[in-house]
């Protein structure tokens, strides 16, 4: 057994809130968290309360307007983010330990993904420096149009559990970059690592109050921030059901929004596509972090004529993913957040045989009996209008349905609410470029699947959300755009004078 876990196990770590650069705990009751693998507490947080977000949102407000951040220079900011990103390299081990308590993804994953972080969290910092307005020299000598980006202002953060420190350094370093304070609030499921970003970001001397932290659940803490006048821009990222409700909620004081939200993902495989390698592909795009991925690819649109060798490949690799105890080692694919979700995956899992269609393989719970693991999953004889092919299963669930020619596969790919990502397998580039150019997603792959890096902006089409994060948009996104002009010279009178 791991001693880092072991000690967890013993003593769960126990967290209040961050505000204004001190712990405060706040006068609400305490969230216990078990591990969705092992059934035992491993964290506590506060559940907090609209007077905690109060609280959070002036320190965030004072800091904005009285200085210290907004108004340093880029390259200030920068090394804070630079500094910061060299304490989470170092404290990879604590983190990833605790990230894998909480979410239930194993250990390998969570240590890749804080490591990945790194390198997010040293993009952004180039990218505070890398952020700059317009020059309009047109409009003659009397003229100069200058085009200014400023911070936003108060952000309020809003995070999922299922890529808890990955999606905070998808968007955190690129708020600070940008000049913006902030308010976060983590999912009751996984707050830890974002409560010790908010220590890293101390240690790293970032200004009090740049960085405040308000745990607890989504109503009253998320619909608080959602709500608050004192807030210039929510970044939510979560459901598409609850994104829409943060649309209504943010009207008061008419919030800039960007949401990050739900999808049903695409899989293209075209008849010429080398099968053994989109089989491999397709089952690590379902299966990854148990297929609680926003871009999952969980509808699977196949070529008649590969239909039966795809899908025997694919069955045999679902036998063959490791799903287990996510400290071992070997272990791919760990548990599902929590006992609803898995009930969930496993209630819609069971309309797909009421609804005409089959299990081909997987579909039902499977031990350690004391987690909530569900087996890899292929249905078969899917149509389009099924509920497992329209709702998001956030789970190792994979829904295939054929095809005759490519624009019936687009039609297909596109027939969704969603838009998030989407992928292609085929050897031909005619095929892929055009699949490419037609899928209304965010994000496309073209023979391989939930890969990327910093430089690339993610964001949905449609129901998937507004906006974008990371990449040059990244930062852009979290800015005001001033017009100023510049009178030089004498002046036209507009008034006749005698
Ligand atoms: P969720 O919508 O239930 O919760 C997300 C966050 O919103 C949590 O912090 C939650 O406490 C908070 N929240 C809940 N009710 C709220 C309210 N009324 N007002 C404000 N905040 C509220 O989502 P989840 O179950 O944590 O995460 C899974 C979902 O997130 C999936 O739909 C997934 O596709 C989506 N997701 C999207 C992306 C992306 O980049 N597009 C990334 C990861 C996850």
């Amino acid at each position: 057994m791991n001693t880092l876990a072991d000690s967890i196990f013993s003593t769960p770590r126990s967290f209040d809130h961050f505000i204004d650069g001190q712990w405060h705990a706040g006068r609400g009751d305490t969230i216990v968290r078990n591990s969705p693998a092992h059934g035992v507490p491993v964290s506590t947080v506060r559940a907090g309360t609209a007077e905690d977000v109060d609280r959070a949102v002036a320190a965030a407000r004072r800091r904005f307007e009285k200085g210290g951040w907004a108004n340093i220079t880029s390259a200030q900011r920068a090394t804070y983010l630079r500094r910061a990103a060299d304490l989470i390299g170092e404290r990879v081990d604590a983190l990833a330990m605790i990230e894998t308590l909480e979410s239930g993804k194993p250990l390998a994953q969570s240590k890749g993904e804080i490591e990945g972080a790194v390198a997010l969290w040293h993009y952004a910092a180039g990218q505070a420096q890398a952020l700059h307005g317009e020059t309009h020299n047109t409009f003659g000598d009397g003229l100069l149009g200058l085009v200014l980006r400023e911070p936003v202002g108060v952000v309020g953060l809003i995070t999922p559990w299922n890529f808890p420190f990955w999606i905070l350094a998808e968007r955190l370093p690129f708020i600070l970059a940008a000049g913006c304070t902030v308010v976060v609030k983590p999912s009751e499921y996984t707050s830890s690592t974002t409560l010790m970003m908010a220590e890293i970001l101390r240690d790293a001397g970032v200004p009090d109050g740049v960085v405040n932290v308000v745990t607890g659940y989504g109503d009253p803490v998320g619909q608080a921030i959602v709500e608050h006048r004192g807030i210039d821009m929510v970044s939510f990222t979560g459901s598409t059901r609850v994104g829409r409700s943060a649309v209504v909620a943010s009207a008061g004081n008419l919030k800039k929004l960007s949401l990050e939200l739900g999808g049903k993902n695409p899989v293209i495989v075209c008849a010429d596509a080398d099968l053994d390698k989109a089989a491999d592909g397709i089952v690590y795009g379902v299966c990854f972090n148990a297929g609680q991925c926003c871009v999952s690819g969980s509808r699977l649109i196949v070529a008649k004529d590969v239909m039966q060798p795809l899908s025997e490949r694919i069955v045999a690799l679902m036998k063959q993913v490791r799903v287990g105890d996510p400290l071992d080692e070997a272990t791919q694919v760990g548990p599902i957040v929590n006992e609803a979700q898995m009930q969930r995956i496993l209630r819609l899992i069971g309309t797909c045989p009421d609804e005409g269609g089959r299990v081909l393989t997987g579909g039902e719970r499977v031990p350690p009996e004391n987690g909530y693991f569900v087996a890899p999953t292929l249905l078969g004889g899917v149509q389009s209008s099924m509920t497992v092919a329209r709702e998001e299963i956030f789970g190792p669930v994979l829904a295939m349905m054929p095809f005759d020619t490519l624009e019936q596969a687009i039609d297909l790919a596109n027939d969704t609410d969603y838009g998030l990502s989407a992928t292609v397998w085929t050897q031909s580039l005619d095929q892929s470029m055009h699949a490419m150019r037609k899928m209304r997603a965010g994000r496309v792959w073209v023979n391989t699947t939930i890969t990327g890096g910093p430089e690339m902006p993610i964001g949905g089409y449609k129901e998937s959300g507004l906006g974008r994060e990371t990449g040059l948009q990244g930062v852009a996104e979290y800015t005001e755009v001033k017009s100023a002009l510049i009178d030089l010279g004498a002046r036209q009178k507009w008034v006749r004078t005698a």
